[in-house]
């Protein structure tokens, strides 16, 4: 049998619902190939299993059980020492879910997120993620075929995660940024590292581009008539701004969902710049005309700088999170992003930090004068329905 990325997870679910642990057992299996899953209906049988195989490290954990329930269970498994990932599952209202996350951490146990019922098979992306790997079963590397993605265009499987976006002086929700997933019959959710770069050697990408905006635009449209106003930013491949009708499809997509220009962002790469494709410059100036704002995402990754980038409509300059994980410490790091975001003050131009993952990085990106932030410190790129949670959550931390 070939080698899974997960076999050093050791899964126990617990939840008094046989259905529930039949299908997040079967998702964890067949989407992430995770090998080794234990399961127990009641607190004391969890319990059981825990005293007996130490090599458990991420439990899953049914808050509404009869007997001892989850919450018992938590102060349970914190005496017993125990170490490794606690998830909540649980379909209470999110106010009792906040209480019962920060006595998780009270207890000192590595608490990394809860999964609201009903659980999509889409949620379980984010706990994958945060324990450190977005590879899924069969070769994770290994890019789609063009007639898998042919077909998910087609059968309109590609999804769209909403990551937010914070001011860091107020802390105040702006926005979110829109990133799909291709929702694959064998492999599950598929992260867009794996489909992007196939659909961008053809025109695909421009299918992808236009199932994104008009999925996320419909989202933002509900988000708005339920009082929420924020802004929308969609990733659009250099493939898609050559297209000569590229601003007048978007134009017409603003019509349709009645959004205001200035609620919607564009984030291109480095790589528009560089070319220098007049079609490109055209569609961004066109698009920036009407009051759609323009992000220079990846910002770092290329060596480049914002000044040879000034004949662009930039709004937003995204600084890459490569700058903040793994190297935030090295100085010469520092310097460039306190370069970066000084020049991009002189230009006008307003910087966003990705990868804010924890609170040093929030705290440091807020302190060197970056305008706003996103990162899984601040929140996981998560389904439209779940903003709203979200957004209590975070203004009930801030
Ligand atoms: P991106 O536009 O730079 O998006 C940010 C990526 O960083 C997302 O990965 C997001 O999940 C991840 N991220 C956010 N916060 C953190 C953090 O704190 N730590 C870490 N380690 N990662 C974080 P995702 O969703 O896998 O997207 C990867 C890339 O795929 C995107 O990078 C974007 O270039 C591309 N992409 C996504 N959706 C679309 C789309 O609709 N169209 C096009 N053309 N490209 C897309
Ligand atoms: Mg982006
Ligand atoms: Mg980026």
């Amino acid at each position: 049998m070939e080698k899974s990325d997960f076999d050093w997870l050791h899964v126990l679910l617990v939840d008094d619902s046989v259905t529930i642990l039949n299908y997040v057992n079967k998702v964890l299996e067949q989407s992430y190939d995770i090998r080794h899953i234990h399961t127990a209906l009641s607190a004391p049988e969890a319990m059981q299993i825990l005293r007996q195989s130490k090599q458990i490290n991420l439990l899953f954990l049914d808050l509404n059980m009869p007997n001892v329930d989850g919450i018992q269970l938590l102060s349970q498994i914190s005496e017993l020492g125990y170490k490794g990932y606690v998830v909540i599952m649980s379909g209470v209202s999110t106010q009792i879910i906040s209480s019962v996350e920060s006595l998780a951490k009270t207890y000192g146990l590595n608490y990394i997120g809860t999964l609201l019922k009903p659980i999509h098979e889409l949620d379980f992306q984010y706990i994958i993620d945060k324990i450190g790997g977005s590879r899924q079963r069969n070769s994770p590397d290994e890019s789609l075929k063009v007639y898998e993605i042919i077909r998910a265009i087609k059968n309109n499987d590609i999804e769209v995660l909403y990551q937010p976006q914070v001011d860091l002086t107020t802390r105040k929700f702006i926005g979110v940024e829109a990133l799909c997933r291709m929702n694959h019959p064998r492999l599950g959710m598929v992260s867009p590292d794996r489909f992007i770069d196939k659909a961008e050697e053809s025109e695909l990408i421009v299918h992808i581009t236009l199932a994104v905006l008009k999925r996320s635009m419909g989202d933002w449209k509900k988000w708005s008539q339920s009082g929420l106003d924020i802004k929308l930013s969609v990733n659009v491949s250099p493939i898609a701004l050559q297209q000569v009708e590229f601003a007048d499809t978007v134009f017409m997509l603003l019509d349709e969902y009645t959004m205001p220009a200035s609620n919607l962002c564009i984030e291109i790469t480095e790589g528009v710049v560089a070319t220098d494709h007049a079609q490109e410059l055209m569609n961004l100036n066109r698009l920036n005309m009407r009051g759609v704002e323009i992000a220079l995402d990846d910002f770092g990754q290329n060596h480049s700088t914002i000044e040879r980038l000034q004949n662009l409509p930039l709004t937003y300059l995204k600084l890459d999170k490569s700058y903040f994980i793994d190297n935030k410490d090295n100085m010469n790091q520092l310097a460039l992003i306190n370069t970066s975001i000084s020049v991009a003050k002189d230009l006008n131009i307003k910087t966003i930090a990705e990868g804010v993952e924890n609170n040093q990085v929030m705290s440091l990106v807020t302190e060197m004068g970056c305008d706003f932030g996103q990162g899984y410190y601040i929140g996981c790129p998560m389904a439209a329905k779940k903003i709203f949670g979200w957004q209590r959550e975070w203004s009930d931390k801030t």
